[in-house]
């Protein structure tokens, strides 16, 4: 017989959560979150939720596309069930440029190999059928890089990540979707950090037939909740017609909870799964606070205090090489390179969250999801200048702190 063990009840500290992503969950989601009632999941307030957040996920995400709705867990549950379309032997290009596009190229090559290339290989397989473009990590995704790829290749799918948490790029959207409508390729996107963080509408990009994002970045909801995907009637056309081999991500099957039945929204959804009154009255709450701020206002606070970070880094002497505005990417200044595990530990011990990259070359993250405030970029290039010192690098904080007033001082002059 083994030891039962009863551990003390866990006791999380609350950490600034400067990385990329989970971001701080805004309060008011929190409340909904614990105040909710226990209710199953045909009951009507909850039901009359997943239809509300299913109209104002329309809106976040600016389309008409019927199947826009939550899938049930983080940003790769919603991806998974984007890329269930994708069948054994389809062709398809995909374009990585770091961590996460590396890990969306892997699902498509698990679910395009046939029964055979994937018994060769189980957790790596290389089918025939699917082309992967790396574009080197620092550099973002070129139209032109796509089109040659698709005009070359013309694949039934092909993928991208529009922001690359892993190294910090943003991608060319618009780009990408005019060269999948030339070459009549469905394209697939990995939304996961740049919704409610990047000002654009899913309408405006016609080439892009399936959509996936994440509650837990821009769209502020940790409390592991939905995670936002939109098809159009062409990959739901397309799935009627191939089937795909999963019942739960199956995103027919799936948008039904939704109030999405036959390519139609109706008042009475039917069971897929449970869903929890929790999780809807927090992505409730989320969807509403995104909206009451407007995703064009969101965007432009991000930019403006991604700005305000970047130059206060710069004039410690990192070197920025991302241009994402939820997340800045760099490299520590030289008499400090090949120490940066040993800085980002150093201040996570401190409950100071940031990160390293996941995959080479070996660099810094700081984010700034849901912190856009004077208050929180001080106390974050705070941090950061006293962890570089401790570490032996000289850094005039004088100048990095007169470098911030300056950039916040012209936008309150501005106003
Ligand atoms: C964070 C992230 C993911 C993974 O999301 P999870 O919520 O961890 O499942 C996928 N793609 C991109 C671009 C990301 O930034």
């Amino acid at each position: 017989m083994s030891k039962i063990v009863i551990f003390p009840q866990l006791e999380i500290p609350a950490t600034l959560a400067a990385g990329p992503g989970p971001g701080n969950t805004d309060a008011r989601v929190l409340d909904r979150f614990a105040s909710a009632g226990i209710a199953d999941h045909m009951q009507a307030d909850v039901l009359r939720g997943m239809l509300e957040c299913k109209a104002m996920l329309r809106s976040v995400m600016g389309t008409t596309n019927i199947h826009t709705f939550g899938v049930a867990g983080t940003g790769w549950s919603g991806l998974d069930a984007m890329f269930s379309a994708v069948m054994p032997g389809d062709k398809v290009v995909m374009f990585v440029n770091g961590t996460f596009s590396g890990i969306d190229g892997l699902t498509v090559r698990m679910k395009a190999a046939t029964a055979e290339e994937l018994a060769a290989d189980p957790l790596d397989p290389k089918p025939a059928s699917v082309t992967i473009v790396t574009i080197p990590h620092g550099e973002s995704i070129s139209a032109e890089v796509v089109d040659a790829a698709l005009a070359e290749h013309k694949p039934k799918w092909a993928a991208m990540a529009h922001s690359e948490t892993g190294s910090g790029r943003v991608n060319d959207i618009k780009g990408f979707s005019d060269a999948c409508e030339r070459h009549d390729v469905m394209g697939l996107v990995d939304a996961v950090s740049s919704l409610g963080v990047e000002n654009f509408r899913i309408d405006d990009f016609s080439g892009v037939h399936g959509w996936a994002s994440c509650p837990q970045k821009g769209i502020c909801c940790l409390p592991l909740t939905y995670a936002p995907v939109s098809f159009t009637d062409r990959y739901i056309a397309t799935l009627r017609q191939t089937g795909c081999r999963t019942f739960v991500h199956n995103p027919i099957l799936e948008a039904r909870h939704w109030g999405i039945i036959d390519g139609k929204d109706v008042e009475k959804p039917t069971y897929h799964r449970t869903h929890s009154a929790y999780a809807i009255a927090a992505f409730h709450e989320a969807l509403r606070i995104t909206l009451q701020e407007t995703v064009p206002h969101r965007a432009r606070n991000y930019a403006f205090h991604e700005a305000a970070l970047r130059e206060a880094l710069t004039a410690m002497g990192c070197k920025v090489t991302s241009n994402m505005t939820s997340l800045v990417v760099l490299n520590l200044p030289e008499t400090l390179a090949g120490r940066e595990a040993e800085l980002v530990q150093g201040c996570r011990a401190e409950g100071f969250g940031i990160w390293p990259t996941l995959s080479e070359p070996v660099q810094v993250r700081i984010g700034i999801l849901n912190l856009l405030s004077r208050r929180n970029i001080i106390d974050i290039v705070t941090r950061f200048g006293a962890a570089l010192s401790r570490m032996g690098a000289e850094v005039d904080m004088e100048a990095v702190h007169a470098t911030l007033d300056r950039h916040f001082d012209r936008a309150v002059a501005a106003e």
